[in-house]
């Protein structure tokens, strides 16, 4: 899962980039990179969060009123400072692109692009093999001057040949920006429009968030199977190219955006308060004597308020995080998330002596951060220890971007509440119900039918999941480990 942001302005767009990217850094703290345009490209990207990779000489370097930044999080290749995003192809026209999602059938359209077009592609990230397509989708129909139909073809190509979830926005030099949804709009992508000049500015974004800080107005979301093409003109054309049926991932609303932004129109904030409200109703079943409730800081804090309110139950912030540690779930190697628990989070354990406690979080994956967090809460002297949980039980690997794809790294795989709450040191585990997850959703847009749930049941929307390509996605997965803590050491 990444962050992309994309923008067209009437001066230099450096530093709306940089804003724009520190609203979404929650989306991925391993690598950021910018480029921009003014007449040729302006690049600079590395590993490490947005405010340390970018300087002041940055400012004066990145220079052009439009540019394309992105916040990285590693699925697929490992977390090297070359594998950072925006990438860059010179032929044709010169484009940047940069994407969020995981390309499903990457190591085979990799050798395709070797083979049978002579490309060959440098790094380990999925992006390179988008832009190449694209690239190569453009470079067939032998233009010399880019229409919205040929944008529109190469975006067809891409469809036809890269499987898996992608929300990419590129820039095709001198020509226009492009910005497209899978075909099953897996991930998010958004944009609006601020009147700062003769004509407005564009900015595309994977949340609704940066649109805010940078004061554009989101217009709406791009929708699943489409394409949007800005021209140097600034007209905007559209075409829905893929007919699949819309399957947002159930994760963003879960932990992954902000909760202040919105997702295909869904405020993430209610949602998560709806998540609480429901799973009170579930917790209120088990007839616990609870104490007290306290989120696991910061995404439960939302649905655990509620949970308190319903329940009639005390509500205390006793975890107590340091917000100068990155996100233990985000960071890419399993050993370096266990030892950053106890660094992340203090309880205070006066609010845990003697008590019942109800711990509130957003998931369970692979227990390590939940058995971490019991530990501690049982230090402090709790008599029992409850943990719910506000989505349901993540039994499946996400091969679409998201760092779980190694089934042996869930908790929850075959295993029963009882078996989890052990595995966890906890009293009891509770979970949320996946058709509460989406009704809640729903509650947000009643028109989203169908969702990537597929962590949860083992239903892979995009249909060409196969057992072989999990298996190569799992083993791809632990390589990229295996190299991530041989750079850690
Ligand atoms: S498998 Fe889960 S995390 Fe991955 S895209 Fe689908 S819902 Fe989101």
């Amino acid at each position: 899962m990444c962050g992309v942001l994309g923008i067209v302005g009437n001066a230099d767009v450096f530093r709306d980039l940089y804003q724009g990217l520190l609203a979404i850094q929650h989306r991925g703290q391993d690598s950021a990179g910018i480029i921009t345009y003014d007449g040729r490209f302006h690049t600079k990207k590395g590993n490490g969060l947005v405010q340390d990779i970018f300087t002041v000489e940055n400012v004066q370097r990145l220079t052009g009123n439009i540019g394309i930044g992105h916040t990285r999080y590693p699925t697929i290749g490992g977390g090297r400072g070359e594998d950072a995003q925006p990438f860059q192809v010179n032929s044709p026209f010169g484009i940047i692109m940069a994407h969020n999602g995981n390309v499903v059938n990457y190591k085979e359209l990799k050798k395709e692009l070797f083979e049978k077009y002579h490309r060959l592609l440098n790094s380990e990230n999925d992006v390179e093999v988008i832009l190449n397509v694209f690239a190569q989708e453009l470079a067939a129909q032998r233009i010399k001057a880019v229409q919205p139909h040929h944008v529109f073809k190469a975006v067809e190509g891409v469809y036809k040949k890269v499987k898996g979830s992608y929300s990419v926005v590129a820039y095709i030099a001198e020509q226009g920006i492009v910005a497209f949804r899978d075909p099953y709009g897996i991930k998010p992508l958004t944009y609006g429009t601020r009147n700062d000049g003769l004509q407005p500015s564009y900015a595309f974004a994977s949340e609704s968030v940066s649109l805010n800080i940078m004061g554009f107005t989101q217009i709406r979301n791009v929708e699943a199977g489409e394409a949007l093409y800005l021209d140097h003109k600034r007209h905007l054309h559209s075409k829905k190219i893929a007919d699949c049926p819309h399957t947002p991932c159930l994760f963003e609303w879960v932990y992954f955006a902000r909760p202040d932004s919105f997702i295909d129109d869904v405020n993430v904030y209610l949602c998560r308060v709806n998540l609480g409200r429901f799973l009170a109703e579930e917790i209120k079943r088990h007839k616990l004597k609870i104490d007290v409730v306290v989120p696991v800081p910061d995404s439960a804090r939302d649905a655990a308020i509620e949970i308190a309110r319903i329940l009639n139950l005390k509500y205390r912030e006793a975890l107590v995080k340091n917000r100068y540690i990155g996100r233990t779930f985000i960071m890419p190697a399993d050993k370096k998330r266990k030892s950053l628990v106890r660094q992340k989070l203090n309880p205070i354990a006066s609010e845990f002596k003697g008590k019942n406690v109800l711990l509130v979080d957003d998931s369970i994956v692979r227990g390590n951060t939940s058995r971490a967090i019991v530990e501690l809460v049982r230090e402090c002297g709790a008599e029992k220890v409850y943990f719910a949980s506000y989505s349901p039980a993540l039994r499946f690997p996400c091969v679409y971007g998201i760092d779980m794809q190694t089934k042996t790294e869930f908790v929850a795989r075959d295993a029963d509440d009882d078996q989890i709450a052990k595995k966890i040191g906890a009293d009891k585990v509770i979970y949320q119900t996946l058709d509460n997850l989406k009704a809640a959703v729903r509650l947000g847009n009643p028109k989203i039918t169908n969702f990537c749930a597929a962590c949860f049941d083992g239903t892979y929307p995009t249909g060409d999941v196969t057992p072989d390509i999990l298996k190569e996605i799992e083993k791809e997965r632990q390589d990229a480990q295996g190299k991530q803590l041989e750079l850690n050491i």
